[in-house]
């Protein structure tokens, strides 16, 4: 069912639970982004629904109507509640899926609700979707998802089992992106691959969709426009242009990368991105090690922002501007 080895232990697990008649009504599916958590999700559904599903099973027969129905992308006892426009789950989504939970399912013995994720619910709805997991109807199954690193509501943590899901080792993702790419006939570029990986933190599927879009050509181009902007060749508003077509979470992964490249260096270790590594052994010799810390606290405090419609302009600024704060003065008022 799935060709991603490292999610076999968490459904190994849940299958396991399964077999037992030990089932939680609702788990809590904690990983990275881009690890696979959704996947992991549609495979226990998938699972869940099967009409032949025998003790042992770990994945399903593909053959059932229900199996049919979930390859068509169409069982109507699986839904899926994500964001949509908004960053934010809303309280009407919630509303929806409590209003599910409780009706009959349509074609299966269960439905399965997956929450995609729960840590974008707004308060209202964390609050609605509490009332659902403090009075659980027996034939329903909640798949909470949660980005590591993104705090979901300690009420309803504590009412899932929390199931997490560890990113694969560099082989696994390695081997995983390469076959993913061979098999669409792509020509292996392995230095790319291995970027996209590095800025991916190790995620496979991020990965691949950094190498499915234009991501790493503009990265180059804001990775350019950064190490001008440090040397002082441009302005901050002529950097933060080509940031503004990453967009401000991806510009916030790379400048938090590369903040973490600086204190590993300032620490004696190697920067990751070979792109940063000059800039970054620059700065190390002229800066103490809490900078760089202050500038991931830093980065962190615009991710937080970022829940709440923050201009990505003027964190984009403020961030470039605390960057060149680290050049030497000699250096910026000489650019
Ligand atoms: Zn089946």
């Amino acid at each position: 069912m799935t060709d991603m080895p490292w999610l076999m232990p968490v459904l190994e697990q849940f299958g396991q639970a399964l077999d037992q008649g030990r089932l939680p009504h609702a788990s809590l599916v904690t990983g990275e982004r881009g690890v696979g958590k959704r996947h992991l999700a549609e495979c226990i559904a998938a699972l869940l629904v099967c009409d032949r599903r025998t003790p042992g099973m770990r994945s399903p027969c593909g053959e059932c109507r229900q199996c049919l129905l979930v390859a068509g992308e169409s069982h109507p006892d699986i839904r899926v509640y994500q964001p949509e426009k908004s960053r934010m789950i809303r309280i009407d989504q919630v509303r929806a899926l409590s209003q599910f939970a409780v009706a009959s399912p349509q074609v299966a013995g269960i439905k399965v609700a997956i929450v995609d994720r729960a840590d974008q619910l707004n308060i209202n709805a964390a609050n609605a979707l509490l009332k659902t997991l403090e009075e659980p109807a027996s034939d329903v199954v909640l798949l909470l998802l949660q980005e590591t690193g993104r705090p979901v509501l300690p009420t309803i943590r504590s009412r899932c089992r929390v199931l997490p899901l560890a990113t694969p080792r560099a082989e696994e993702a390695t081997g995983w992106l390469a076959a993913e790419l061979a098999s669409r006939e792509q020509a292996p570029d392995t230095d790319r691959q291995a970027l996209a990986l590095h800025l991916a933190g190790g995620a496979p599927r991020l990965a691949l969709e950094l190498l499915d879009s234009d991501f790493l050509t503009r990265r180059d181009a804001a990775l350019e426009a950064f190490r001008q902007f440090m040397k002082g060749a441009i302005t901050v508003a002529a950097a933060a242009r080509t940031f503004r077509d990453l967009g401000l979470e991806a510009t916030l992964n790379l400048m938090e990368a590369w903040a973490n490249d600086l204190a590993r260096v300032m620490a004696g270790g190697d920067a990751r991105d070979p792109g940063i590594v000059e800039v970054v052994r620059y700065l190390a010799t002229s800066n103490p090690p809490w900078r760089a810390h202050q500038l991931v606290d830093a980065i962190r405090d615009s991710r937080r922002a970022l829940v709440n419609n923050v201009s990505p302009e003027l964190e984009t600024d403020r961030l470039l501007v605390q960057w060149r704060g680290l050049m030497p003065v000699r250096k910026r008022s000489a650019g």
